[in-house]
């Protein structure tokens, strides 16, 4: 079969020079009522890629994680996963979104954990981490139980299977959190203030998790995050974002040690 010219064009430039990003989000805009608290974002992600993004409460950290799992809908600008649109929404209004059996097959590609946990309060650990396999994936119950406990393992939580979430402390529960975005095996996680919620000492317990998670490289991850020693630690790239826009970004040793803008500089004096 042969190619149009444009097709040889995408192959070329797909396969060899620019490699698709994971996560691509081009000119968004989000408004909340009358209040704009987006204001045209450029953001892009790689393949395996760890970024932090950083900046003061309210500047619409967790809204730019909450459009890529789809919980919120941008009011312009266009969101791309591995080169397939996920929200693209013209400036007047015309929304084009992917179809819905699209967006759904996208959907599993992103995991995302919250600050409050989240947990179905009335399953069991087991029953919270295989609920999302069983009933989006179709997988058996075997299977579901299987990666699950895997899962489990890897949060240090495989003895506690059979308890019910009241029983857990919070860096027990928010463990399970992980395991059950992790158990569908996403190609990009959004960690939105994980540890914000918990008592100071169950805080290095989650954190620890989620280092040996990005070191196993495969998934791209959005770390949204107060705990500036953990960004710097996991991220290769620092985002700060300030009143709707990103300010500055580059390695966490340029950020933290070596920031440009006055902006970020005085955000890093207030939080040390
Ligand atoms: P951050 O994560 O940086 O603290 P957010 O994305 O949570 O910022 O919030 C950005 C702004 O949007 C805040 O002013 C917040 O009050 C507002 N906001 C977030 N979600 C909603 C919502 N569902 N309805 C109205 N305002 C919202």
């Amino acid at each position: 079969m042969s190619l149009t010219m444009e097709e040889q064009a995408k192959q070329v430039s797909v396969g060899s020079v620019n490699k698709v990003p994971m996560v691509k989000y081009t000119n968004v805009m989000k408004s909340f009522g009358d209040l704009e608290v987006l204001h045209g974002i450029d953001l892009e992600m790689q393949a395996g890629e760890k970024i932090a993004l950083i900046g003061p409460s309210g500047s619409g950290k967790t809204t730019i994680g909450r459009m890529l799992m789809t919980l919120e809908e941008p009011t312009s600008g266009t969101i791309e996963v591995e080169g397939e649109h996920l929200w693209h929404v013209e400036k007047k209004g015309r929304l084009v979104r992917a179809s819905e059996a699209h967006l759904h097959q996208m959907r599993t590609k992103i995991g995302m954990v919250f600050q409050h946990f989240n947990l179905f309060p009335h399953m069991k650990v087991l029953g919270n981490v295989t609920e999302a396999p069983r009933k989006v994936l179709g997988l058996s119950k075997e299977e579901a139980n299987d990666r699950a406990i895997e899962m489990l393992r890897k949060v240090g939580l495989a003895d506690k299977l059979d308890v019910y979430p009241a029983k857990l402390s919070g860096g027990q529960k928010q463990r399970v959190a992980i395991a059950r975005a992790l158990v569908m095996r996403p190609k990009v996680m959004v960690f939105d203030e994980v540890t914000s919620a918990l008592d100071p000492e169950l805080v290095g317990e989650v954190l620890a998790v989620i280092k040996e998670i990005a070191e196993e490289g495969e998934m791209a991850m959005m770390l949204i995050t107060h705990e500036m020693d953990f960004a710097r630690e996991v991220a290769d790239r620092v985002i700060f974002g300030a009143e709707g826009h990103i300010v500055e970004q580059g390695p966490p040793e340029q950020i933290f040690e070596n920031p440009q803008s006055e902006r970020l500089q005085s955000f890093l004096k207030r939080i040390r």
